[in-house]
């Protein structure tokens, strides 16, 4: 299987220069390592600049409603977890109306792979702070900068309990591409939190700055120096932070999946036309 075979034939209509595009060849990088036939794949995304990526990866595919990613790649997962479910979505949307969802799927171990990219705005929007966004960022939401202290995903996800934990970064797409099939490989919730460069609206968090800011790990770190890495000011380790394993929701509850499949959906469908 060749990266290629993933191209949907449409032409993504992101600014030139956008991390996105990296972000793009990663996955299909990702799922050609794997082998991963596009039948088996289902794409899930949210609103913003992120959500196109439904449009460019032959899967499967639904374009949820903003912050909603998570409950509908739930429900997919459930309902087919023969599917390798892949959520993208941005920093505004996942750890800001998302987030309950987010802190949900952790504890229930939901077997997906979520990328999120954190480029601190709400791009496709030009430009509103998003909750990763650093205090005093003056932005179109925030003319005096701005007052919230910023949310720090990696510690969010780890001291909740996530299970595959990573920080990868569109400037780094090979290393990207092995953090995304080590979540896909994950049986359980695999977060990985992506820096993504907003050219157009970023600011001044471009590739200069991530450049400057950004070291790869050479190992996965323990529990506590993880956090200590995660927390460290002005700095952006990429890599695996944590993974460990438990039973995921699907395995726990394979009831779910026979339930719905004995189901009659024609008649749901129907009711929706
Ligand atoms: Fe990318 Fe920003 Fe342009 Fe959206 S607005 S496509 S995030 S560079």
């Amino acid at each position: 299987m060749k990266p290629l075979t993933y191209n949907t034939g449409k032409i993504p209509v992101w600014c030139p220069g956008c991390g996105n595009f990296a972000i793009w060849n990663s996955i299909k990088k990702a799922l050609a390592s794997l082998e991963l036939e596009p039948q088996k794949i289902a794409l899930v995304s949210g609103i913003g600049c992120s959500g196109k990526m439904v449009n460019h990866v032959r899967s499967y595919a639904f374009h949820a409603l903003h912050g909603r990613t998570l409950p509908v790649a739930t429900g997919v997962k459930l309902a087919n977890p023969e599917l390798n479910v892949i959520v993208n979505g941005g920093d505004g949307d996942g750890y800001g109306m998302g987030v309950g969802h987010l802190i949900h799927a952790i504890r229930r171990n939901i077997n997906v792979t979520y990328i999120v990219h954190h480029n601190k705005v709400y791009g496709l929007t030009t430009g509103q702070a998003a909750p990763t966004a650093v205090e005093g960022t003056i932005s179109k939401s925030t003319p005096f900068g701005v007052v919230d202290a910023q949310i720090n995903p990696l510690v969010l996800a780890m001291a909740n309990g996530a299970t595959y934990v990573a920080r990868g970064y569109s400037g780094e797409s090979e290393q990207l591409a092995e953090l995304i099939a080590g979540g896909i490989q994950h049986k359980g919730f695999a977060i990985i939190d992506v820096l993504q460069p907003c050219v157009t609206f970023g600011g001044d968090y471009k590739y200069d700055y991530y450049d400057e800011r950004t070291e790869k790990l050479t190992e996965m770190p323990s529990p506590e120096k993880a956090i200590a890495l995660a927390t460290e000011p002005d700095k952006y380790y990429l890599g695996l932070y944590s993974k460990y394993d438990r039973p995921s929701y699907d395995e726990r509850h394979p009831e779910i999946s026979t339930e719905i499949k004995a189901k009659d959906v024609s008649k749901l469908i129907e009711s929706f036309i």
